[in-house]
């Protein structure tokens, strides 16, 4: 292993994600002096558009949207000091149920085998150590977050030396728990999403895992300002904008720590671990 740096590699379906789901891992490791690679796989042009003009409305331009979102994430990884960005520049596909899923270009439309094919060419190039992505269900049920477990997954399945340690990003439901009542708290100055809107909106109840089945905390606590700070890059999307009213410290102290779910592992590394790379240095 001493022919390369230690990599972590982390698979995102859209701009923002990695600061979201992997920012203080990022940041963490990448002070520790491991080699960051982030991919990318859509251009989030189902985003907000510059004044929080929501997809399909007018004034909507999934081109200009794509363009300054690209910016964000670019002001994002500098942020958390990640190694290497690369993007697939699939076209974002929207919901699940949004007309843009079928779209030409679309992520969701795009075969497992192609996306899987482009991604395993960079897992030949980087070998990272350790992947992440999401679950089988993307987290919380985006299409191109589903797509994006089910390319890496297909990747990793096809390189010769496949990363040691494989995760899927994950929360405790006892999180859950405080987040929705911060939310609450929050709800106050916050604006209401439209019913349309909140249909979207995961349940909570339903996301994450009981705490006893995580097998990986990572401590991000002196990562946290990054990681808000990251994100206020990506502040165009409106998700994002809840967190930032949080302010620095707040979100610091609710996002200290990150977990996972290890689904592959060769290292041997006992089990609950607090390190990606536990086994591997
Ligand atoms: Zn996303």
């Amino acid at each position: 292993m001493a022919d390369r740096p230690l990599t972590l590699m982390a698979v995102h379906a859209h701009p923002d994600d990695e600061a979201t789901g992997t920012g203080g891992v990022l940041a963490r490791y990448a002070a520790e002096g491991i080699r960051t690679v982030l991919v990318t796989c859509t251009d989030g042009r189902c985003g907000d558009g510059p004044g929080g003009v929501k997809p399909g409305e007018p004034g909507h331009d999934p081109e200009a949207v794509a363009a300054m979102r690209r910016q964000e994430l670019e002001a994002s990884c500098e942020v958390l000091k990640v190694s290497h960005l690369e993007l697939l520049e699939y076209a974002d596909s929207g919901m699940m149920g949004w007309a843009s899923n079928d779209a030409p270009g679309s992520f969701w439309r795009t075969p497992v085998e192609e996306g899987a094919a482009r991604l395993a060419e960079l897992m030949r190039h980087y070998r990272p150590d350790v992947v992440v992505t999401y679950d089988e269900n993307g987290f919380y049920g985006h299409p191109d977050h589903i797509q994006a477990h089910r390319i890496t997954m297909a990747a990793l399945e096809s390189v010769e030396e496949p990363a040691s340690k494989v995760y899927w990003t994950t929360a405790p439901r006892s999180a859950m728990q405080r987040f929705g009542e911060v939310m609450r708290e929050f709800g106050g100055d916050w604006e209401e999403p439209d019913p349309a809107e909140a249909a979207e909106m995961p349940d909570m109840s339903e996301i994450g895992l009981p705490d006893e089945e995580i097998t990986t905390w990572v401590d991000t606590t002196a990562f946290g300002g990054r990681k808000f700070d990251a994100l206020a890059a990506h502040a165009s999307q409106g998700e994002n904008i809840f967190f930032l009213k949080m302010g620095k410290e707040r979100f610091g102290e609710l996002m200290g720590v990150e977990t996972f779910l290890r689904v592959k592992d060769t290292t041997g590394a006992a089990l609950p671990e607090n390190d990606l790379f536990a086994g591997l240095r």
